[in-house]
């Protein structure tokens, strides 16, 4: 009896354990379905959305980075929109910025062009911009924004005005003089209202070529009234004495003309030099570049001046290389300078001196150059001579003053240079260098 319980609790038992394990196994079956089921649809679904979500979260960085071209596509009904609307932010912000930047660099390039000095600077007087001009003018380098304006230009004038523009609102012009060289500066503030950082904006203008120009004017002026004051008081004062009788005696009547001729010449020679000189000046007077035989110039100006000089009791003499020498020039003018400084040379030198004209030339320069025995040219006056009406001996030479910067004027047109060595006393040595032809 007992055997066939234990049997019986044995059957059922097993009948029980495989209906449990079957059902277990269907459970599990089912959750594994549903979840591949549950995965699918996330995948087909939810995955979708998700990635269009993160387009538009990149989009969204990337505008808050100040990145604007970043886009994000979408057709979610939600997370599409968003997207849709931050692409718009982003091109409406990147269109924003590159106006903003055009128009920075436009009035960047506009204070830059511009050969007036700008700086702007905050309340307290610390640089937040400088142009091209002042960074120059002041020998500070662009990035001194952040340094104080005193610091930098060292000038209480020029500072006080921007202090007065950027603390009490004041707008001022005064003409100023500025730094070691005391150049002429005219300089406006005006305080910036709703500028943010800029306080106060400074323009100086720089006057010193404006005011050289005018000094030169009026000495021009004078020079000329002087240089034709003399002949033309020598030749009132002539024929006064002619009218008051002098023309009734014949000797003296000729004597009396002879002086009206030659002041009358004076003046003529002055005002054709002034003439000459402002033609070469202005490029009025077009050169004809050519290739010049530098020899030949040299020994034509010495032919040209043998008998001046012999009257003169100077022995003029040319040293020229045999082979040709070519200079890129115009031959009448080089010829008109050379001619100008050989009649120098003859004028400032004493009889039994002598003058020496050469031509020489070394790698890509000519040089034509004039030495005589003369009177010499002190220190001081050596760097003056080339000046308009500049005489440095008054009155022995008798000429306008003109003749050195009708050189001056003619080798500068030829891109050259002259100078001048000269020891008082002993004799002078003019050089013009050239380019070679
Ligand atoms: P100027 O008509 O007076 O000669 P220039 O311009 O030719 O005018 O010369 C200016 C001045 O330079 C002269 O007045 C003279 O004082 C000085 N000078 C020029 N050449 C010589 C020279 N060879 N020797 C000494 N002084 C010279």
């Amino acid at each position: 009896m007992a055997i066939v319980y234990v049997a019986v609790v044995g059957v059922v038992d097993l009948i029980v354990g495989l209906t449990i394990g079957h059902a277990a196994w269907q459970v599990a079956l089912a959750v594994g379905a549903s979840t591949v089921a549950v995965t699918l649809l996330t995948v087909v679904l939810v995955w979708p959305r998700l990635r269009q979500l993160e387009a538009a979260t990149n989009v969204a960085r990337a505008l808050a980075e100040g990145r604007f071209d970043e886009r994000a596509e979408g057709d979610d009904p939600q997370f599409g929109s968003l997207a849709a609307a931050l692409n718009a932010a982003g091109e409406r912000l990147g269109r924003m910025v590159d106006a903003l930047r055009l128009e920075r660099a436009q009035l960047e390039a506009l204070l830059n062009a511009s050969s007036d000095a700008t700086v702007a600077v905050d309340r307290g007087g610390a640089i937040v911009y400088m142009n091209e001009a002042a960074a120059q003018m002041f020998g500070a380098a662009r990035q001194e924004a952040g340094r104080a304006f005193i610091e930098v230009v060292r000038d209480h004038d020029l500072n006080a005005l921007l202090a007065a523009a950027a603390q009490r609102g004041e707008r001022s012009v005064r003409v100023v003089t500025y730094g070691p060289a005391q150049r002429w500066l005219q300089a406006t503030a005006v305080p910036i209202t709703g500028g943010g950082g800029w306080a106060a904006l400074a323009v100086f203008h720089d006057l010193t070529e404006v005011r050289r120009l005018d000094s030169v004017r009026r000495d021009f002026i004078s020079n000329v009234s002087h240089e034709l004051r003399t002949p033309l008081a020598g030749i009132r004062a002539a024929a006064e004495t002619l009218q008051e009788g002098a023309l009734r005696e014949p000797v003296a009547a000729a004597e009396f003309l002879g002086h009206i001729q030659r002041e009358a010449d004076r003046m003529t020679q002055l005002v054709e030099e002034l003439l000459e000189l402002s033609r070469i000046e202005s490029g009025a007077a077009p050169m004809r570049f050519a290739s010049v035989d530098a020899g030949a110039l040299v020994r034509d100006t010495v032919e040209r001046f043998t008998r001046q000089a012999e009257r003169a009791g100077i022995a003029l003499r040319a040293t020229v290389p045999d082979a040709p020498l070519h200079v890129a020039g115009d031959a009448e003018r080089l010829d008109q300078a050379l001619g100008n400084l050989v009649a120098n040379a003859i004028k400032f030198t004493l009889a039994g001196g002598e003058v020496e004209v050469t031509a020489a030339g070394t790698g890509g320069q000519i040089m034509l150059s004039v030495r005589d025995t003369g009177i010499g040219i002190e220190r001081e006056q050596q760097g003056r001579v080339f000046e308009r009406f500049y005489k440095a001996d008054q009155g022995r030479g008798g000429g306008t003053g003109l003749g050195l910067a009708i050189v001056k004027h003619i080798v500068l047109a030829h891109e050259g240079s002259v100078s001048v060595e000269s020891r008082p006393g002993h004799g002078s040595t003019f050089t013009m260098v050239l380019p070679r032809g």
